[in-house]
């Protein structure tokens, strides 16, 4: 039985600022309702389930997890992929936590996984440590880079970037404005391009300074620990679905929303189903752990402010796609590489998807290519096998050795085409952060938006699972 089709009263009412003529049902006061079933969904469903909520989440697909999405298929030998969220860090404490309360154990990449990285740069490779020894400008530089954005960034609280005394001016510049202002060497300028680009999904115009002056200060203020250390061992998927099973009935797959009501009393939501129906939750309290770009396909009752309304219809995510490709043997380790690639050609950056699962260079691996920005908005174009062969052209490029060794066995996602996600992670655009930040981190009436999006360290798994944690204790505990 749909909990919202429980108990509404036959009689009609007309409900203050809503066309609907429907009563809630009686248990509506004591009900969250949650939109999305990513991780900020889920850890926000489970923490007020704690609060005493009870709570339905509502998701589009036909699985949990949103942009954690593991690929058992089509690889062998045991392998599996990670087409979305991949890597933890150390400091990453939540998603951590909750890794450890479902019993499920991380595994370790090579802590050499870096220096030991190709570098190809200019038609040469190398080996990350020997290019820096032969260019002490590189990581220097990239460091002086890393360092002069702190620096600007001052005392900026990044939880309310807005309010920094230059917000509108370094709104109005973007990360482009400000590489502009340093000077870097060959080698210095690839590295940062690779880096940054991955970390924003987005060219240097694209981005807002005042958000990457943010995310610089909200990283710093973490403890000094190793960047993308693990993996969790069964698969990252392995997370959302433990979280989801322990919200059990909870949670309703195939269940696009498509309209949300604000009423005196809450709000009512409607999700198409996945057998044609539609079914209704009526909540007290409505949490949206989905991404705007996805968002543009739901209807208010009454319309949102125009502020929030273009919040929604402008705030995209990045473009990004991965293509894994599977090798018989993992050559790379046999030559002391690590398959972590840096390159000036289109992909970037790329490294070995299988590096935390036991295996030397006889046994099969997997090669991932990380793309984003415009390379990204180019390939999610190209159907899925042309999209594969051309960027297992470039990797080819680096690894000439690699091709007798690459088995036909490939995938490929372009999240910038999924309906339910609309690209890779958090960006904003240059004047988007002081018009949109503040909107996004308050309630609006009923209306709480979570996601990695709306979290002071945006882009990571964490960063949806803290925003979870953040929505659910701002909406407190149920009512008795
Ligand atoms: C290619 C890629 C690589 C990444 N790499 C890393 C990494 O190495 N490390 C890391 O920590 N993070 C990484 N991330 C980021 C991380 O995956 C995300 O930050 C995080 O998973 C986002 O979770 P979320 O809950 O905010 O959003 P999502 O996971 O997008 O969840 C939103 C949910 O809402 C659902 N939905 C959408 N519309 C509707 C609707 N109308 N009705 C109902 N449900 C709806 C979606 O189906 C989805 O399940 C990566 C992401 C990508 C795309």
């Amino acid at each position: 039985m749909l909990l919202g089709a429980t108990g509404v009263a036959a009689t009609a009412v007309l409900l203050e600022g809503c066309s609907t003529t429907q009563r809630p049902d009686r248990a509506t006061t004591g009900r969250v309702a949650v939109v999305g079933a990513g991780l900020s969904g889920l850890a926000a469903a489970l923490a007020l389930r704690g609060a005493g909520w009870e709570v339905v989440v509502l998701e589009a697909r036909d699985r949990v997890g949103g942009r954690v999405h593991t690929l058992y298929q089509p690889f062998t030998d045991g392998l599996h992929v990670e087409a979305g969220g991949e890597s933890i860090d150390d400091n990453h404490d939540q998603i951590q936590a909750l890794a450890r309360h479902y019993r499920l154990a991380l595994a370790h990449r090579p802590a050499d996984k870096l220096e030991n990285a190709a570098v190809y740069g200019g038609g040469r490779r190398s080996v990350l440590s020997a290019f820096a020894a032969a260019d002490a400008g590189s990581l220097a530089g990239y460091a002086k880079f890393s360092n002069a954005l702190i620096e600007m960034a001052g005392n900026l609280d990044p939880a309310h970037p807005e309010l920094a005394s230059q917000a509108e001016r370094w709104d109005r510049q973007s990360l482009q404005d400000f590489a502009g202002t340093q000077t870097l060497d060959a080698g210095a300028e690839l590295l940062v391009q690779s880096d940054y680009r991955g970390n924003y999904n987005a060219q240097f115009d694209q981005v807002s300074l005042l958000f990457v002056l943010q995310q610089s200060v909200a990283d710093e203020a973490l403890p000094e620990a190793g960047v993308e250390t693990m993996r969790i061992a069964a698969g990252n998927s392995a997370l959302p679905e433990a979280m989801a099973r322990d919200l059990g009935t909870a949670v309703r797959l195939d269940s696009p929303v498509t309209k949300i009501e604000q009423h005196s009393w809450g709000v009512r939501v409607t999700a198409g189903s996945g057998t044609g129906g539609a079914n209704t939750v009526d909540a007290a309290r409505l949490v949206l752990a989905v991404p705007p770009p996805a968002l543009r396909a739901v209807s208010f009752d009454p319309p949102l402010s125009p502020e929030v309304a273009a919040m929604i219809d402008e705030l995209d995510l990045g473009h990004a796609l991965k293509v894994s490709t599977q090798y018989d043997r993992r050559f790379w380790l046999s030559e002391g590489l690590s398959g972590f690639t840096i390159t000036d050609l289109p992909f970037g950056v790329g490294w070995d998807a299988t590096d935390s699962t036991p295996g030397g260079p006889e046994r099969p691996g997997v090669l991932t290519q990380f793309v984003t920005g415009n390379a990204a908005k180019a390939g999610a174009a190209l159907g899925d096998r042309t999209r594969i062969a051309s960027f297992q052209r470039q990797l080819d490029v680096v690894y000439p050795e690699g091709r007798q060794e690459k088995s036909a066995i490939a995938t490929t996602m372009a999240w910038t085409d999924e309906r339910y996600t609309g690209g890779g992670y958090a960006v904003y655009a240059p004047g988007q952060m002081t018009r949109f930040w503040p909107l996004l981190r308050r309630a609006h009436g009923a209306i709480w938006f979570a996601g990695e999006h709306t979290e002071t360290l945006a882009g990571y798994m964490e960063s949806a699972v803290r925003s979870g944690h953040r929505v659910a204790a701002s909406i407190g505990p149920a009512p008795r």
